[in-house]
């Protein structure tokens, strides 16, 4: 039978066929490709990261990529996870919460995703779950198979219908072998049989250990693991093999044995010093090659885009290896031990001073140990600083006594978030006469709540109790420093987590003292971005929003390339004065002499 009879005979599901493939309208079988990454013995290899290498260097070729990353775990989102134990929650324009692998798909694509291109494994069951209260399964019992699965293969066509992508990139959540994600693997394997040979192509990432007592490379654990992905009855088409050194012939010659996987088709995947040379060193081993050839695309490569994507590209990393000037940001952070929560900052730093010419050292300042007596000391040698997002009232007073500092001293700053609505704290108390000043998710009664859930804020913008979520413009005041760094446009677009806000009782009050709120929603009164002037403080910008979330390498966000440009210019760099935050005008002369 061809694969479109295959299809066609899935597409109905009725009382007397055992198949069960719901499709969505208007998919054509065929159409759209699919390459699904598998990650074995271990995780923490830079799945995502491989994924959305893989996606790119098709992307750069000319075809669309729609990535998908299938999360084992219950939640319906990543909301609710602690960002110590995961990494930091992502949001995505339209709302989602998700995990911070759609950061990497975001900034190596150039792409703003959605919820489609993230599930769970609770969003999976309770579509089931509902599906089956409306009657939707016709009297049959409600199985894992072909049930469960077939809700998977749903969402994987309906990314394939809604983005029209000529390769659809799925990223397995979890390990082979982990019980949460078995069925997705069940789903990937019946997919890849009715869409047929030349539409599928599946990709193990695995790792060669090799362990200091013996010195060299050992692929047991890579074997072991790959014949479970065989005995869930998928067998790679190809391996790509993790390890911190190149991996050796022999020991590729085993996998390929051990995995009837053949020699050019398993890859050594070795440790690199920037994630954004990994396309390239894809594209180097032959990986885009493979899977063009397996995927029958290799006639349809626009190898015009393809050249032009590689130059951009390789401009970010020749800038990237190229950004010498040592720069210090502090991050004030509750999560300091775990990097992983502040991922999008740590890439937007990288972006912004790649694009300046700096290469930014980070230094992790625990709130919790900080205070007014010993922050001067904790900040010295630092040229600018950060305090991102948090929730509840750990470590404000340090945090509260850092923004003092900073304000005091002329040291930039960027507040994110929280960041913003400290600042707000701080310029209340010490510079606008209210020194009771506080938030109530601080001080629930606090009697001059200047951050505060505002009732009618949630209603209007329908929130009940829950955070503000996703991307909503801004309506930035014209001349002023935010405006200047965005390039003057009337509106910019953020991303926004939050339940908390500036109580717009309190503006007139906080203006009068010089407080400036540039950015604001053009529906409501909600403070979006603040800022104190040039003259009165070299760079001292906060938002309610997280611009580290839509920083790019080919787009560094503005407020950031603000903080790094004059951070630069504190530790001694002398900037030109047409700088502005898209980078233009902005160089480097005479790194000894001194500026303002
Ligand atoms: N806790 C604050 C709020 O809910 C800030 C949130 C954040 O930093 N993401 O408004």
């Amino acid at each position: 039978m061809s694969n479109e009879k295959i299809l066609a005979s899935l597409t109905h599901a009725s009382d007397e066929t055992e198949f069960f493939t719901p499709m969505p309208t208007g998919y054509e079988p065929g159409k759209t490709k699919y390459v699904v990454v598998f990650g074995t013995v271990m995780s923490g290899l830079g799945k995502g990261i491989f994924s959305s290498s893989l996606a790119k260097i098709l992307q750069d070729k000319g075809f669309t990529v729609a990535p998908i990353k299938l999360e084992g775990y219950l939640n319906r989102d990543s909301g609710t996870l602690n960002p110590y134990r995961h990494g930091e929650v992502f949001v995505l324009d339209d709302g989602m919460e998700c995990d911070m692998d759609l950061g990497t798909y975001e900034r190596m694509l150039n792409l703003d995703l959605g919820r489609l291109n993230f599930t769970t494994s609770g969003q999976i069951f309770s579509s089931v779950l509902e599906k089956e209260r409306q009657g939707g399964y016709l009297g049959r019992d409600v199985q894992m198979i072909p049930h469960v699965t077939g809700e998977v293969k749903l969402r994987l066509r309906e990314l394939a219908v809604a983005t029209e992508a000529d390769v659809v990139f799925v990223e397995i959540g979890g390990t082979v072998g982990d019980v949460e994600n078995a069925y997705y693997i069940e789903a990937i394997r019946e997919m890849s049989y009715e869409e047929g040979p030349s539409n599928f192509c599946t990709v193990a990432l695995t790792y060669i250990v090799e362990p200091q007592i013996l010195g060299e490379q050992k692929s047991k654990p890579a074997q072991l693991n790959l014949k479970l992905l065989n005995a869930a009855g998928i067998h790679p088409h190809i391996i790509a093999c993790r390890a911190s050194a190149p991996v050796n012939k022999k020991v590729r010659e085993k996998i390929a044995l051990f995995a009837s996987v053949p020699m050019e088709r398993v890859f050594s995947m070795h440790d690199c010093d920037s994630v954004y040379i990994i396309p390239e060193m894809l594209r180097g081993a032959g990986i885009d090659a493979a899977v063009l050839d397996i995927l029958g695309l290799a006639e349809t490569v626009d190898a015009e885009a393809e050249e032009r994507a590689r130059a951009v590209w390789g401009d970010y990393i020749t800038k990237l290896r190229g950004a010498e000037h040592p720069l210090t940001i502090g991050i004030i952070g509750k999560y300091t031990s775990v990097r992983d929560s502040y991922a999008s900052i740590i890439q937007a730093l990288e972006h912004a001073g790649t694009h300046l010419g700096a290469k930014v050292r980070l230094e992790w300042v625990d709130s919790s140990d900080l205070s007014e007596s010993n922050v001067a000391e904790r900040l010295e040698g630092i040229h600018g600083v950060i305090v991102p997002g948090g929730f509840g009232f750990r470590g404000v007073d340090g945090k509260i006594a850092c923004v003092k500092h900073v304000r005091e001293n002329n040291i930039p700053y960027l507040g994110l978030c929280y960041g913003m609505q400290i600042a707000v704290i701080e310029f209340a108390r010490h510079v606008a006469g209210l020194e009771h000043a506080s938030s109530t998710e601080i001080e629930p009664d606090c009697p001059q709540p200047v951050i505060d859930i505002l009732p009618e804020q949630k209603k209007i913008e329908g929130l009940g109790g829950n955070m503000r979520l996703g991307g909503y413009d801004v309506v930035v005041t014209p001349e002023s420093e935010a405006s200047h760094l965005y390039g003057s446009p009337e509106r910019i677009r953020l991303r926004f987590r939050h339940r908390y806000e500036v109580d717009p009782a309190y503006v007139e009050r906080l203006e009068e003292a010089g407080l400036r709120f540039t950015g604001r929603s053009p529906d409501y009164p909600i403070m979006q971005v603040l800022e104190l002037p040039r003259d009165v403080h070299p760079f001292f910008m906060a938002t309610q929003a997280h611009p580290e979330l839509t920083s790019r390498p080919l787009r560094p966000e503005p407020m950031f390339v603000g903080l790094v440009r004059a951070a630069m210019a504190r530790s001694g760099v002398v900037i030109k004065p047409n700088c502005t935050g898209d980078g233009a005008g902005c160089g480097r002369t005479d790194p000894a002499a001194t500026s303002v």
